[in-house]
């Protein structure tokens, strides 16, 4: 098994005929990584913008590549081909933070169709990295910036260009190579063959805002007296109101009335539920039953 840290820049840049920006890949780069996470070898290639007239001033600051290397640059089609032709059988491939593959990901729907970076097996290193700094006591925030980490962490970055696909893959060999624990590191390795990985990924989650919906529970949506524990009597229909379903329970036992909220989150193949119980707000003077105006 070797290792691959993949690293991507991209600009975004406006696609007319979906009416939307893109992140468009402007550079691949990658390294490869021995069994003692040496570097033995290193890949990089710069993309002809196939998108848009022209890359952000932002862009050319942040990265180095100027106009001149883009325009020299191959198709992304090419790039990615022979980066997959660089690539050793049966490697984990590594990026910082998942938002490079949904970035790969558009870029394969929508500007190399039928082309796809190879991507057997996946972790997110940074999320990896995250993990052992809080292991290690560090507070650490999410999604921690590579440069952050690696200062926090006590790798030198001096020398190095930050923002070029090739040095950002570096910096990450360098932190995986002083934080590799091969029990826990194996455990967030995931198979993108299984589980629809990649399906999974692009889903977004959504609250259902009809009561009705059919990945709705029904006992979910009954409430026991937060005071004795007895069944709750539903007294007004559900009202859905930003994210969540409202409604008001009467309890015989206590004779007194509360309030509740739900909500249901539909992710690729789990619904969240969340439930609260909570007082009715106080009745102003001259207001009815608690309502407000
Ligand atoms: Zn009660």
């Amino acid at each position: 098994m070797s290792y691959t840290i993949l690293d991507l820049e991209w600009d975004s840049a406006y696609l007319p005929a979906k009416d939307r920006y893109i992140n468009q890949i402007l550079q691949i780069g990658a390294v490869k990584l021995n069994n003692n996470f040496k570097v033995i070898d290193t890949f990089e290639r710069t993309v002809r913008p196939s998108v848009g007239d022209k890359v952000s001033d932002r862009f050319v600051k942040l990265t180095g590549i100027t106009r001149d290397d883009l325009a020299a640059g191959v198709p992304l089609s090419t790039a990615v081909l022979e980066y997959n032709a660089w690539l050793d059988e049966d490697t984990v491939t590594m990026t910082w933070s998942k938002s490079d593959l949904y970035t790969v990901m558009d870029n394969e729907k929508t500007l190399i169709k039928g082309i796809k970076f190879n991507i057997e097996y996946y972790v997110d290193l940074q999320s990896y990295i995250q993990s052992e700094m809080r292991l290690m006591g560090h507070e650490v925030k999410s999604q921690i910036a590579l440069s952050d980490a690696a200062e926090k962490l006590g790798i030198k970055t001096d020398g190095l260009e930050l923002h070029t696909a090739k040095d950002d893959s570096l910096v990450c060999a360098a932190l995986l190579k002083k934080y590799f624990n091969k029990k826990r590191f194996f455990e967030m390795v995931e198979d993108t063959s299984q589980n629809n990985f990649f399906k999974r990924l692009a889903f977004k989650p959504e609250f259902i805002d009809d009561i009705n919906s059919k990945y709705i529970n029904k006992q979910d949506l009954s409430f026991n007296c937060n005071k004795c524990g007895n069944t709750a009597e539903q007294k007004e229909p559900w009202k859905y109101r930003n994210r969540w379903f409202f409604s008001s329970f009467y309890c015989k036992n206590c004779n007194r009335e509360f309030a509740a909220r739900i909500s249901f989150k539909k992710g690729y193949d789990t619904i969240t539920v969340k439930r609260k119980v909570f007082e009715k707000k106080k009745q102003q003077a001259g207001g009815k039953n608690g309502e407000e105006k």
